[in-house]
């Protein structure tokens, strides 16, 4: 029998007993659905050790790293403490050391934070601030030992969080921070696999983590940065997005404009259309797609039909519906 640990409480597995039937039995109202490992709905996190192989069935690989698992078709194999996706530990406290415009809407927030925190390149964070308003952003570099997470945060129109962070956030304040999430980031492995990456405005976040990461790791095969925007003023870090196609032979960066003034040395068109339309096939491609979530969810269908395996799509859309999040305050 193995001890399943969730926060305070801990229960005993019984033999041929599955860790979801364990908490089922036990009244802990956690999510679920088959029960047979395919929807995934009751995917949960083991804190300490990986969980059992098989448990892991069907997960992307970036989850499997991060030891997720299916808890419907986990047979614990020693003792194992686990969480929810969303209850994975205490929040941190960062102090904001930099904000710097990088378009007129997009402000680069970089905070600094005390170790030990871990994280990858393009998963998002959910930034809390004093009265417990908080929202979701990726993280646009990897981890260094300078200890800091850096965002791009797009001014929304009467945006509860962006606003205040553009104007009322200052050098100094605190901001809480949750443990980094999501499955969208570079992992080691398939070096030579073609890489391709979308996205639109502050899109850009995850992707500019995901390509630092790939190149730091030696990343050998084409990587295609495709960053859209209507004009230019909704793109940026141009200047060094060029250096780096200087720097790496196979590193590739189109800026795309979809309005109707096109600058000198940007195409004319949406991002995602002409990624797909770049290649005539993305069979064994790595994709990633970021930014607004109707053309994350297109690229992601199209990606597809064009031969690419749905286990090597990566996405990270940027609902602003569903980060309506708040916490009261304390
Ligand atoms: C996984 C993830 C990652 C993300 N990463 C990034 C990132 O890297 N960079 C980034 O810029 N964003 C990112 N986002 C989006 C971000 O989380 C916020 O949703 C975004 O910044 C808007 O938050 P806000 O508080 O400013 O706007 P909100 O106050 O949430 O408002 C959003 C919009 O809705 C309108 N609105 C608000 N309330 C109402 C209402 N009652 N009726 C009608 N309209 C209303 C506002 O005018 C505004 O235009 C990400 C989202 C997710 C889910």
């Amino acid at each position: 029998m193995q001890r399943i640990t969730m926060g305070d409480a801990i229960f005993l597995c019984q033999p041929d007993e599955t860790v979801l039937q364990t908490l089922l039995r036990e009244n802990i109202p956690v999510p679920f659905g088959c029960q047979q490992g395919a929807c995934q709905a009751c995917l949960m996190r083991s804190l300490d050790n990986p969980p059992p192989e098989s448990a892991q069935l069907g997960l992307k690989d970036t989850l499997q790293k991060q030891n997720y698992f299916l808890a419907c078709i986990c047979h614990p194999e020693q003792d194992m403490n686990i969480a929810l996706p969303n209850q994975q530990g205490a929040m941190m406290v960062a102090d904001v050391v930099k904000k710097q415009l990088l378009t007129p809407d997009i402000i680069q927030l970089v905070l600094k934070y005390q170790p030990p925190f871990n994280f990858f390149a393009g998963q998002f964070v959910n930034l809390q601030r004093p009265d417990g308003l908080m929202r979701s952003y990726s993280i646009a570099n990897i981890q260094l030992a300078q200890n800091s997470l850096e965002f791009h945060i797009r001014r929304l129109p009467n945006g509860q969080f962006s606003s205040w962070v553009h104007d009322e956030l200052v050098l100094g304040d605190q901001l809480s921070v949750t443990p980094a999430q999501g499955a969208c980031h570079y992992l080691p492995g398939r070096a030579e696999q073609a890489l391709m990456l979308v996205g639109t405005g502050s899109g850009l976040a995850p992707l500019y983590g995901i390509i630092t990461d790939a190149l730091a790791q030696g990343h050998s095969g084409p990587i295609h940065l495709y960053h859209g925007s209507r004009d230019l003023n909704g793109l940026y870090l141009i200047d060094e997005m060029r250096e780096l196609t200087d720097k790496f032979d196979n590193f590739h960066y189109t800026p795309c404009l979809s309005g109707l003034d096109i600058a000198p040395d940007h195409v004319k068109g949406r991002a995602n259309d002409l990624a797909l339309a770049s290649v005539a096939s993305l069979k064994g491609w790595r994709i990633f797609l970021c930014g607004h979530p109707e053309m994350v969810n297109q690229t992601k269908r199209m990606a597809f039909i064009k031969g690419a395996s749905i286990g090597d799509i990566y996405v990270d859309a940027f609902h602003v519906e569903q980060s309506f999040l708040t916490l009261p305050k304390g």
